[in-house]
Protein backbone atom coordinates (compact mmCIF):
# COMPACT_ATOMS: atom_id res chain seq x y z
CA UNK A 1 0.00 0.00 0.00
CA UNK A 2 1.34 3.08 -1.04
CA UNK A 3 1.41 6.43 1.05
CA UNK A 4 -1.46 8.08 -0.69
CA UNK A 5 -3.85 5.29 0.19
CA UNK A 6 -2.49 4.87 3.66
CA UNK A 7 -3.63 8.76 4.22
CA UNK A 8 -6.57 8.19 2.48
CA UNK A 9 -7.58 5.18 4.92
CA UNK A 10 -5.98 7.36 7.73
CA UNK A 11 -8.49 10.15 7.13
CA UNK A 12 -11.21 7.95 6.98
CA UNK A 13 -10.67 6.44 10.01
CA UNK A 14 -10.01 9.48 11.98
CA UNK A 15 -12.95 10.68 10.55
CA UNK A 16 -14.58 7.47 11.82
CA UNK A 17 -13.33 8.12 15.38
CA UNK A 18 -14.21 11.73 15.80
CA UNK A 19 -17.89 10.94 14.84
CA UNK A 20 -17.77 7.79 16.86
CA UNK A 21 -16.33 9.93 20.16
CA UNK A 22 -18.85 12.72 19.68
CA UNK A 23 -21.44 10.51 19.15
CA UNK A 24 -20.76 8.21 22.65
CA UNK A 25 -19.55 11.53 24.30
CA UNK A 26 -23.50 13.58 23.58
CA UNK A 27 -25.52 10.15 24.29
CA UNK A 28 -25.99 11.49 28.29
CA UNK A 29 -26.86 15.20 26.88
CA UNK A 30 -29.40 13.61 24.48
CA UNK A 31 -31.24 11.15 26.75
CA UNK A 32 -31.07 14.30 29.58
CA UNK A 33 -33.08 16.67 26.68
CA UNK A 34 -35.74 13.93 26.67
CA UNK A 35 -39.46 14.74 28.53
CA UNK A 36 -39.76 11.68 30.25
CA UNK A 37 -43.73 12.42 31.08
CA UNK A 38 -44.35 12.23 27.47
CA UNK A 39 -43.32 8.36 27.14
CA UNK A 40 -44.70 5.51 29.07
CA UNK A 41 -42.37 3.00 31.22
CA UNK A 42 -42.84 0.56 28.51
CA UNK A 43 -41.34 2.64 25.62
CA UNK A 44 -38.82 4.31 28.30
CA UNK A 45 -37.06 1.04 28.71
CA UNK A 46 -37.43 -0.20 25.01
CA UNK A 47 -36.05 3.31 24.57
CA UNK A 48 -33.50 2.65 26.62
CA UNK A 49 -32.57 -0.80 25.49
CA UNK A 50 -32.17 0.46 22.33
CA UNK A 51 -29.48 3.21 23.27
CA UNK A 52 -27.25 0.90 25.40
CA UNK A 53 -27.23 -1.84 22.34
CA UNK A 54 -26.56 1.13 20.01
CA UNK A 55 -23.80 2.96 22.44
CA UNK A 56 -22.67 -1.01 22.90
CA UNK A 57 -22.22 -1.46 19.12
CA UNK A 58 -20.45 1.78 18.42
CA UNK A 59 -17.82 1.24 21.19
CA UNK A 60 -16.58 -2.26 19.64
CA UNK A 61 -16.41 -0.06 16.15
CA UNK A 62 -15.02 2.61 18.10
CA UNK A 63 -12.38 0.06 19.25
CA UNK A 64 -12.06 -1.15 15.75
CA UNK A 65 -11.27 1.95 14.63
CA UNK A 66 -9.00 2.54 17.05
CA UNK A 67 -7.29 -0.66 16.40
CA UNK A 68 -6.99 -0.13 12.71
CA UNK A 69 -5.08 3.59 13.36
CA UNK A 70 -3.10 1.42 15.84
CA UNK A 71 -2.07 -0.66 13.43
CA UNK A 72 -1.41 2.16 10.53
CA UNK A 73 1.11 2.95 13.05
CA UNK A 74 2.57 -0.03 13.34
CA UNK A 75 3.05 -0.51 9.38
CA UNK A 76 0.39 -3.39 9.92
CA UNK A 77 -2.67 -2.23 8.38
CA UNK A 78 -3.97 -3.84 5.33
CA UNK A 79 -2.92 -7.08 6.10
CA UNK A 80 -5.37 -9.41 7.30
CA UNK A 81 -4.63 -10.46 11.24
CA UNK A 82 -5.49 -14.38 10.33
CA UNK A 83 -3.83 -15.36 7.07
CA UNK A 84 -1.46 -12.05 6.72
CA UNK A 85 -2.75 -11.74 2.96
CA UNK A 86 -3.46 -7.83 2.18
CA UNK A 87 -6.83 -6.80 2.06
CA UNK A 88 -8.32 -5.72 -0.95
CA UNK A 89 -8.80 -1.98 -1.45
CA UNK A 90 -12.08 -2.25 -2.04
CA UNK A 91 -12.71 -4.19 0.94
CA UNK A 92 -11.39 -1.49 2.96
CA UNK A 93 -12.92 1.28 1.20
CA UNK A 94 -15.83 -0.25 2.41
CA UNK A 95 -14.63 -1.16 6.27
CA UNK A 96 -11.75 0.95 6.43
CA UNK A 97 -11.63 -0.73 9.79
CA UNK A 98 -11.04 -4.27 9.07
CA UNK A 99 -8.81 -6.88 10.57
CA UNK A 100 -9.88 -9.21 8.00
CA UNK A 101 -9.68 -10.36 4.60
CA UNK A 102 -12.94 -11.34 3.51
CA UNK A 103 -12.50 -14.87 3.38
CA UNK A 104 -11.28 -14.66 6.87
CA UNK A 105 -14.09 -12.29 8.04
CA UNK A 106 -16.55 -15.06 6.33
CA UNK A 107 -14.74 -17.84 8.64
CA UNK A 108 -14.97 -15.49 11.44
CA UNK A 109 -18.39 -15.35 11.57
CA UNK A 110 -19.04 -18.84 11.24
CA UNK A 111 -16.90 -18.82 14.00
CA UNK A 112 -14.28 -20.72 12.78
CA UNK A 113 -11.44 -19.61 14.37
CA UNK A 114 -11.67 -17.34 17.50
CA UNK A 115 -11.45 -13.91 16.19
CA UNK A 116 -10.80 -11.85 19.20
CA UNK A 117 -7.19 -13.74 19.51
CA UNK A 118 -5.58 -11.31 17.04
CA UNK A 119 -7.49 -7.85 18.50
CA UNK A 120 -5.61 -8.40 22.02
CA UNK A 121 -2.36 -6.92 21.07
CA UNK A 122 -4.04 -4.06 18.80
CA UNK A 123 -6.52 -3.00 21.42
CA UNK A 124 -3.42 -2.88 24.45
CA UNK A 125 -1.47 -0.64 21.98
CA UNK A 126 -4.98 1.25 21.19
CA UNK A 127 -5.80 1.43 24.96
CA UNK A 128 -2.08 2.62 25.96
CA UNK A 129 -2.66 5.40 23.16
ZN1 LIG B 1 -7.35 -13.49 5.69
Amino acid sequence: MNQTELNKYKAMLEAKQAELSLGLRNREDIAIEKTPDALDEVQLAGERELAIRNLDRESNLLRSVKGALARMADGSYGICLHCEEDIKPKRLDAVPWTKYCIKCQEAADRHEFESDAGETLGELLANAA
